[in-house]
């Protein structure tokens, strides 16, 4: 893994906390992306060279909406970006970890993504994100 790509907060109203961390930040969101086949709308921030991702849900059975009903807004993953992200799943399975999408799947942000099931790694939803070339 080569470092800390984002790192993803839910919130239940995308507006407000683009507000919210703008004003915390001193600077706004550079994009707002809906993934629809995850049921989010999405913005990201620019800290120095790094990033947060805000997540609203859109629909009543997005990830979004079932963590926010179990354990209210907060941070919900941690992304780090990988060179190889079907190498990284493979030897990830190996060690013993549960990968979620064993086939990356198109994310935010022109990234190819995998999660990591939060139960084998400390409670702790993980994101792996490959950028897209094109
Ligand atoms: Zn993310």
């Amino acid at each position: 893994m080569n470092k800390i790509e984002h790192i993803g907060i839910a919130v239940k109203n995308l507006e407000n906390s683009n507000e919210l961390f703008s004003k915390l930040f001193g600077e706004s969101h550079y994009k707002i992306e809906a993934v629809e086949s995850e049921g989010v709308n999405t913005s990201f921030f620019k800290v120095g060279e790094n990033k947060i991702e805000l997540l609203e849900a859109t629909n009543e059975d997005s990830p979004i909406a079932k963590f926010i009903n179990k354990k209210g807004e907060g941070i919900h993953h941690i992304a780090f970006d990988v060179s190889d992200i079907e190498a990284e799943i493979k030897r990830l399975k190996n060690e013993g970890f549960k990968v979620l999408n064993e086939t990356p799947k198109q994310g935010a942000d022109n990234k190819l993504v995998a999660f990591l099931h939060p139960k084998s790694s400390n409670g702790v939803l993980i994101e792996l994100c490959q950028e897209i070339k094109d």
